[in-house]
């Protein structure tokens, strides 16, 4: 499953702030970065004048990243959306990938299981989905 982080570094003359916030989904995350994006605005100084060689907008994968200075080259922001996975995801579906089968029945169990409810034997085998074909 995927996620999106945004970082938000702000870096201004009279405090520093960091902010990482994370969302389900990607149009969420990109408005907030754009919150963020339009505070840094409102608290420069010259109705949000910046110093455009040193400020920078990019829309990637549709993933949103600003960096901007001020024009008086005190304050600076760099905002950025990143699409993300969790990292223990994989092994979680690697332990999900096995079923459970009777040996005597050869009843079918999603769930771990040490005894058949149908037989009931407390014979169990452990299969992985692979083996069985099944995805
Ligand atoms: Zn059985």
């Amino acid at each position: 499953m995927k996620f999106y982080t945004v970082l938000a570094n702000f870096d201004m003359a009279s405090s520093s702030e960091r902010e990482v916030k994370t969302f389900l989904k990607q149009e969420n995350a990109n408005k907030f970065a754009e919150e963020k994006w339009k505070e840094f605005l409102d608290c420069i100084p010259r109705g949000g004048a910046l110093d455009e060689e040193f400020s920078d907008y990019k829309e990637q994968d549709e993933l949103l990243y600003f960096y901007g200075t001020s024009e008086d080259g005190e304050n600076f922001a760099t905002i950025s959306v990143f699409e993300d996975t969790f990292a223990d995801e994989e092994q979680e579906k690697k332990e999900n990938d096995f079923v459970y089968l009777c040996n005597e029945c050869d009843e079918l169990y999603e769930d771990e299981t040490e005894v058949c409810d149908r037989c009931p034997s407390e014979s169990i085998r452990v299969v992985s989905r692979g083996d069985m074909g099944m995805f």
